[in-house]
């Protein structure tokens, strides 16, 4: 087989057969293709897209590129959660301790930034020593120990998805919907759980802006899970403003630790609280969804989800003092802030320009081999809908590069808008998927 002939074929918008999606994932998976013909594939595929039978193959090949995990033996519910991406979301960080403590384990693989979005792993990296790297034993070993493991996909876990979504990041390949939902799923589906609760985001800082093509990426993945024996339930949530107030990287596990002690953004709990009350429901941890959010209100209030969180930060090799002392977390020391320039109301506060403005400080790659820098970043300080005065401050920007600095301030500067209103915030949830 070679590369070329199937680049052709696709940038023809022709289908590939499964043999030739096999060998060439084989072959790049094994760096036996370039990075710059599996561009150009990604490229047709974001063009063209897959069809079901092509995914169905895509997805499978990716998930056996690793090996499949297997915790039927764990002896409680196995349930991870993901998200197609946003801006602020660091929901994954707060809610997989919360449900751990509450009896679920919780084998979370998760993904670097892709684009204007944040990744969890990027994230939690920015915690001193945190390992997010294993090998399938030490996963097991970590997962029956704490109940949560919080890794990324390694050369032995999802490594097709390891490579081709680093590539996807820095070819302009990422909102495809089989692309998304055949790297989600892979890696989700390696990790051999029972059950799996998706948050697809829409909106302007979303892969997807449009509900009618979340709704469809969400039935894409639950189709996939379900295919595969794995309940899988989705949840469309809202991503037209940065969830949370910080976006960037060390500052949102500041913003996480805060949910873990009981304070933090009420848009922030609010998703967390949906999507682990979905996990609770699944594992038959609770009956309904509004037990379950008891059950994780409690889980904070008696202290067992931040103990969750400092158990899992050591057992990975991280620095456990951050919690109660984030001043150990990276933090740029330069700060910027955007003021309004009219009293009024706050129209938009838009997270894509927020996205990008954070990504152009530091906060994101825009090639494969950048290097994020862990404290710059922007609090967002008003949504939607807030009353301001001429001169208030709207967000912060904290930079260490001048340059970036002049490239991010007139998107963050156009991200807002302030108006006579009215306005009122986006509803946060849109749909559920089934
Ligand atoms: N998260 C992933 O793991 N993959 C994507 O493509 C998007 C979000």
């Amino acid at each position: 087989m070679n590369a070329v002939d199937l680049i052709e074929r696709k940038r023809d918008g022709n289908p590939l057969t499964g043999g030739e999606i096999a060998w060439l994932i084989a072959e790049y998976t094994a760096d036996r293709i370039p990075d710059y013909q599996m561009s150009a594939m990604l490229m047709a595929i974001f063009v063209n897209g897959l069809d079901a039978a092509e995914l169905a193959v895509w997805t499978d090949v990716m998930l056996h590129s690793g090996e499949i995990l297997d915790f039927s033996d764990v002896g409680v519910p196995v349930i991870d959660k993901h998200s197609t991406g946003g801006v602020g979301d660091k929901v994954s960080i707060p809610l997989a301790p919360m449900v751990a403590a509450c009896g679920i384990a919780v084998p979370m693989i998760s993904g670097r930034g892709l684009g204007h979005t944040g990744g969890t792993l990027d994230k939690l990296e920015t915690i001193p020593g945190f390992r997010t790297d294993f090998d399938p034993p030490e996963f097991r070993r970590l997962l029956e120990r704490h109940g949560l493991v919080l890794a990324g996909a390694s050369e032995s876990i999802a490594p097709a998805d390891r490579r081709i979504y680093a590539l996807r990041d820095a070819t302009g390949t990422v909102p495809s919907t089989p692309l998304i939902a055949s790297s989600i799923m892979s890696k989700k589906l390696a990790e051999g759980i029972d059950a799996l609760v998706l948050d697809v985001k829409v909106g302007r800082g979303a892969f997807k802006r449009q509900l009618d093509e979340a709704r469809a990426l969400a039935r894409t993945m639950v189709d996939i899970g379900k295919g595969h024996g794995v309940t899988t339930v989705a949840f469309i949530t809202d991503m037209n403003q940065p969830l949370g107030r910080e976006v960037g990287n060390a500052s949102e596990i500041v913003e996480s630790i805060d949910v873990l002690k009981g304070g933090g953004p009420t848009d922030l709990i609010e998703i967390v609280h949906v999507l682990g009350a979905e996990m609770l429901v699944l594992g038959g941890v609770e009956p309904d969804a509004s037990a379950a959010r008891e059950r994780l209100a409690g889980a904070i209030a008696s202290g067992a989800a931040l103990e969750k969180f400092l158990e899992v930060i050591a057992a990975q090799g991280g620095d456990p003092r951050v919690v109660e002392n984030t001043s150990l977390l990276a933090a740029a020391s330069e700060e910027h802030a955007i003021t309004a320039p009219r009293s009024g109301v706050v129209m938009r506060c838009d997270a894509l320009d927020l996205g990008v403005a954070a990504m152009r400080l530091g906060a994101g790659r825009v090639t494969k081999e950048d290097r994020i820098d862990p404290g710059v970043g922007l609090t967002v300080e008003v949504k939607v809908g807030a009353q301001v005065q001429a001169g208030d401050t709207l967000a912060r920007l904290r930079w260490s590069d001048s340059a970036r600095l002049s490239e991010a301030l007139p998107l963050a500067m156009r991200a807002f808008e302030i108006g006579d209103g009215p306005a009122s915030p986006p509803p946060l949830l849109h749909e559920e998927v089934r």
